[in-house]
């Protein structure tokens, strides 16, 4: 049986309606060129595209640009057929703003006849102005035309909307062979230290600051940043090194970067879920996660619930203040996020918090540094002696209550994995053991045993 593919959707449409723009949108590189002269893409393009999850391959077609002529060259047509051939969508983009063109109705007559399913885009629509073209893309027949603005990046979700019912399925079977893949890599290396790069992911609400930390890590201006929302592309990786300044030790990076949790803003409640789980599936690949904060905005409920999510994907999770250059009253912000966090986030007390600018570079060395250390302890494997020394001491210290005078027996603990690091205690009677002395137990192992800031798991079992 071959491999799932990738679900594969053309965008089609007459000179300068903006399909460079929607392609650019959703790959989220400066790869096309865009320009206000008609004709100006010439290649066939293919990039990774990527709406809240939902990933696909995108395909910008020059099939119908370089002749202004009503009638289709056969020429053009062949390699628009070409393309149409294996893919499981169209998008097919109009501009809003002038309306219906000739060429328009030429290239939906030939949609028409085509088998792939057509999802119609009536583009340049932002504000008012659009309105009208996208009522009159009606009447070409394809459906419910779907008002956009590639170049503001609004309508997505509703092209999220439209692209779903077809490609859906098709992408969640490809997805699926993606994490089985994964998975099988995972699994051989769970037992071993941590080697090869440090699977680092940005999280944050939006204009936290990612985009421009990532620009300033990698020292150059690969991704675009602004003051607007949700600008940057949905989730990449990078791979680069970094020299760590304290110990002139060159090491390896995985930089996986997420849209962040869009808070409204031109961006409905659905696509705001469905990036949550897009940041999900983000923090899957890491190994350590930076939740950056806003430090003229502060710790909102929004944070708390990324920073939970974190912890119960059992990732290691550490907190950087971003802004700080413009920090007002230092100490006090700080100290309100410190104790806001230990109190919101009551599995995991003391997680690493730092103050950075993305802006002029403070602090981030310090953030990387702390990082890898973050990732060796959310690694490790304490010696099984040790373990169980500092067991029966906490044992000793705090017995185990004994309900209807019968006590309950914990004999012996070992750590079943790491990354996260998890533990199985053995004994008798455990359904009786009370939440309470668990969590004794599991903040023992995090306070003794050196797993402070990283989740710690522990289950009970009783042998057989
Ligand atoms: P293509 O020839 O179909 O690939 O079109 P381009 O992507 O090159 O865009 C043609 C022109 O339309 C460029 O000047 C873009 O900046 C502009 N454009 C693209 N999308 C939008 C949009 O959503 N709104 C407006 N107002 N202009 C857009
Ligand atoms: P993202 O949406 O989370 O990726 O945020 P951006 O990287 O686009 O940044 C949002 C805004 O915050 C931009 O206007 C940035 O210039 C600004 N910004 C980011 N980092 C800093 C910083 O360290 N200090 C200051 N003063 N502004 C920053």
């Amino acid at each position: 049986m071959s491999a799932p593919k990738k679900p594969e959707v053309v965008i089609i449409g007459r000179p300068n309606v903006g399909k460079s723009t929607l392609f650019n949108r959703l790959v989220g590189k400066k790869l096309a060129l865009v320009d206000d002269q008609p004709g100006v893409t010439r290649d066939r393009r293919m990039g990774d595209a990527v709406i809240a999850g939902l990933h696909f391959t995108i395909v910008d077609t020059a099939g119908w640009e370089d002749e202004d002529e009503l009638s289709l060259p056969g020429r053009m047509r062949k390699q628009t057929e070409a393309s149409l051939a294996g893919a499981d969508a169209a998008i097919f983009v109009i501009d809003a703003r002038a309306g219906l063109t000739p060429l328009d109705e030429e290239i939906a007559r030939y949609l028409r006849e085509q088998e792939v399913p057509v999802v119609v885009v009536a583009n340049k629509a932002e504000g008012k102005a659009g309105e009208s073209g996208a009522m009159e893309a009606y009447a070409l027949g394809l459906g419910e035309p779907l008002a956009m603005s590639a170049e503001h990046g609004e309508g997505i979700a509703d092209l999220f909307g439209g692209l779903w019912p077809i490609i859906g399925a098709k992408a969640e079977e490809w997805e699926e062979a993606q994490d089985a893949a994964r998975a099988e890599v995972e699994a051989m290396d769970e037992e071993d230290r941590p080697s090869g790069p440090l699977k680092l992911a940005i999280v944050g609400r939006p204009n936290a600051g990612k985009s421009t930390l990532i620009n300033r890590l990698l020292g150059e201006d690969r991704l675009l940043t602004g003051p607007e929302a949700g600008i940057t592309r949905d989730s990449i990786a990078i791979d680069w090194e970094w020299t760590d300044p304290k110990t002139g030790e060159t090491r390896e990076i995985r930089l996986i970067d997420t849209a962040g949790m869009r808070k409204k803003r031109n961006v409905t409640e659905k696509l705001e879920k469905l990036s949550v789980a897009d940041a999900r599936r983000a923090v899957d690949f890491a190994e350590v996660v930076v939740l950056l904060l806003d430090a003229t905005q502060g710790l909102e409920h929004q944070d708390l619930k990324i920073a939970s999510l974190v912890l119960e994907e059992g990732r290691a999770l550490m907190i950087a203040i971003n802004k700080w250059d413009v920090a007002e009253d230092a100490s006090k912000l700080f100290n309100g996020i410190r104790g806001a966090l230990d109190e919101g986030l009551a599995q995991v007390r003391g997680l690493p918090l730092l103050a950075v600018s993305a802006k002029t570079g403070k602090g981030l060395d310090q953030m990387l540094g702390a990082a890898f250390e973050l990732r060796d302890s959310w690694s490790k494997r304490v010696p099984t002696s040790a373990l169980n020394r500092w067991f029966d001491d906490a044992l000793e210290a705090n017995p185990p209550p004994a309900p209807g005078g019968k006590r309950i027996k914990l004999r012996y603990i070992t750590q079943a994995s790491t990354r996260p690091p998890r533990f199985v205690i053995f004994g008798s009677r455990l359904d009786l053991l009370p939440k309470s002395y668990e969590r004794y137990l599991v903040n023992g192992i995090r306070a003794k045993l050196g797993f402070d800031a990283v989740p710690v798991r522990v289950t009970l079992k009783s042998p057989k």
